[in-house]
């Protein structure tokens, strides 16, 4: 039943109507207003903050077809499932199509019978298409994930250079951007890419409250991993692994799925066959496990990852949030855990450094890192830390859900361990690990300790007050602030670096964190606030039904209804189609698809 163009016009209706949303959030409202009354735009906000709907109501608003650029096919296929849930009109161009499905869409499109058009962007700049698409009217262009345009980012895709060609032959028809990157340079090169230099730019609130932010120092990575996973345990939704190599993520699937997880793994060396099994079975399976480098990003539409974990330190704080903010895109609570050690920080350093990259560039990777390092070592809200980097300034000293915040670390004067820590290094000729270092602070007889005579060291035991993982972390505090550094192309030696002279000569003191051995989260908190929570009968009725609806479909879950929307549907009970449709999430298509069922099955 395509989409009848029975709510057109009204932006407010066709979100209630088609969408089944009580009203929009935040700076929608405003984009899709413009952009119904013909104006053209870029949209900055975050992962989840529903740039979708920024485009997708005002097409429906307007005569014609919306035609949306999206650089990848699943997530063309998932969004256009999604919509002809919803009962509207959709289809999706790209090279995979077989031949006569191809045909089909465009016969659809020159009929009129379609409302929304996903393409990839060498297909839209083909002349033939192009050509078509001036003889018929045109509601919108909409370009998705509009940073690939910009060589300056970390995800150029030379395919959206081409799409400048829109503002050239459609001058007339809105053409609305959309990222969730917010750095100035990138946003700044979308315009000017995509002709937008004097139309508005509308940013989003970039803060994501329902995520919660935690880091630590990486001691047990499994262990610390597999506390995150046992906090959700039997729940629904899905989980995301980053690690920093492909071989990290093929070794960490593997002893995840030895645990008896289903995990998978994803990374740019895969061929493209075996990257889309991947992601069809991350958006179709329940509690998938994707351990992935950070090529696994786009296309990540599922609204039910209930968290991300980061095994090694990522390189900028704009990266570590894209890649959090995968997370928790349904409202409900989510979690970022990211794991970290000194090692992480100097290769991140050395890489900078060796790069091919001229000085410039390198003073901004530079500037990236230390925000990032910042970040993984605060004393104070890492949120507030973290959206200072989009420019933007938290409402309150304490967000209340960041590790920091939930249990701040205790500050101690640091400088007679750093000192201890630093001459240790010295005298050992700057030539050992933090293992050894260690055990030379310690006293501890061991035969490296015997065979370099370092028991003969005035600095041999002078750490016996402290525990190893004490020093442990005065080691990487020092690393962080750059008064350490690691030889990590080597074997992980500590190296004293210009900044270390002042604290050992007493001119500098060195404040540091104390590492409580407190479990990384509060306890049983971990799906506070969670309207419902798996074991509740009549979600998990509601959910089996669903699962088949999904099965027989052959669609994700999601596209039928959100964990969020059957929770509603599972707390109020609904007795009749209109207190059913009253739920927000319940479209007039949804109603009247799955009303009956939903009924049913909750009376059963
Ligand atoms: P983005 O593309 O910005 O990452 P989406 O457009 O996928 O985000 O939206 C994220 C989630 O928020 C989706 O599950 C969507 O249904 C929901 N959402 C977006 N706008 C609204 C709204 N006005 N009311 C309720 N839910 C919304
Ligand atoms: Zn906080």
């Amino acid at each position: 039943m395509p989409y009848d163009g029975r709510f057109a016009g009204d932006p407010l209706n066709v979100l209630s109507g088609v969408f089944g949303h009580a009203g929009f959030r935040g700076r929608q409202e405003e984009v899709v207003r413009h952009v119904a009354e013909g104006g053209s735009g870029l949209v900055l906000m975050p992962t989840g903050g529903g740039k979708s709907l920024c485009y997708q109501v005002p097409a429906l608003c307007r005569p014609g077809i919306g035609v949306v650029v999206s650089p990848l096919i699943a997530l063309m296929e998932d969004q256009v499932a999604a919509l002809r849930q919803q009962g509207v009109a959709a289809a999706a161009l790209h090279s995979d199509l077989p031949e006569g499905e191809g045909r089909a869409i465009l016969r659809d499109l020159h009929d009129g019978s379609l409302k929304l058009l996903y393409v990839s962007p060498e297909r839209l700049v083909l002349e033939g298409m192009l050509n078509r698409l001036e003889g018929l009217p045109v509601a919108l262009f909409a370009v998705d994930e509009a940073h690939c345009v910009s060589q300056w980012g970390h995800h150029f895709r030379p395919e959206y250079r081409g799409l400048g060609v829109l503002s050239e032959r459609f001058p007339r028809t809105p053409r609305l951007a959309l990222t969730a990157t917010a750095d100035p340079r990138t946003v700044e090169d979308i315009r000017a890419q995509l002709g937008l230099q004097d139309d508005p730019v509308f940013r989003g609130g970039f803060d994501r409250p329902n995520i919660r932010i935690e880091a630590a120092p990486r001691e047990s990575e499994r262990s610390q991993l597999r506390a995150l996973l046992k906090e959700h345990a039997g729940q629904p939704g899905a989980g995301i692994v980053y690690c920093g190599t492909r071989a990290r993520t093929e070794q960490t699937a593997e002893w995840l799925r030895a645990d008896g997880h289903d995990a998978l793994a994803f990374h740019a060396g895969m061929d493209a066959a075996a990257k889309r099994e991947a992601h069809r079975r991350f958006a179709r399976g329940d509690a998938v496990v994707m351990c992935a480098t950070i090529a696994f990003g786009m296309g990540i539409d599922r609204p039910d990852v209930r968290w991300v974990a980061h095994l090694d330190l990522p390189r900028s704080p704009e990266s570590w949030y894209q890649e959090i903010g995968r997370a928790g895109r349904d409202g409900l609570p989510a979690r970022a855990l990211l794991l970290y050690g000194a090692g992480d920080i100097a290769l991140a350093r050395h890489r900078i450094e060796d790069s091919p990259a001229g000085p410039e560039q390198k003073r901004i990777e530079r500037q990236r890192l230390d925000a990032m390092v910042a970040i993984a070592e605060a004393a104070t809200c890492r949120r507030r830390l973290l959206l200072r980097c989009f420019g933007e300034d938290a409402p309150t000293e304490t967000c209340g859900n960041c590790d920091v915040c939930l249990a701040p670390p205790r500050l101690f004067d640091g400088t007679v361990a750093a000192q201890k820590l630093l001459s240790a290094v010295l005298r050992t000729g700057r030539r050992f690990g933090v293992a050894h270092v260690v055990d030379v602070l310690r006293g501890r007889m061991t035969e490296k300790v015997a065979q370099f005579a370092h028991d003969r060291l005035p600095t041999f035991g002078v750490g016996k007050d402290l525990p190893d993982t004490a020093w442990r972390s005065v080691a990487r505090q020092l690393v962080a602030r750059g008064a350490l550094d690691v030889a990590v192309e080597n074997h992980g030696e500590l190296v004293p670096t210009d900044a270390a002279r002042p604290i050992l000569k007493g001119e500098e003191k060195v404040l540091l964190r104390e590492e409580a051995s407190r479990p990384a989260t509060p306890r049983g908190r971990a799906m506070a606030g969670a309207p419902a929570a798996s074991g509740d009968p009549l979600f998990e009725r509601l959910r089996d039904w669903r699962r088949a609806e999904a099965q027989a479909q052959a669609v994700p879950a999601y596209v039928i209804f959100q964990d969020r929307t059957l929770a509603e549907i599972a707390a109020a009970r609904p007795r009749t189609l209109d207190q059913l449709a009253a739920i927000p999430g319940v479209g007039a298509t949804k109603l009247q698809r799955y009303g009956a069922a939903v009924l049913k099955a909750l009376a059963d």
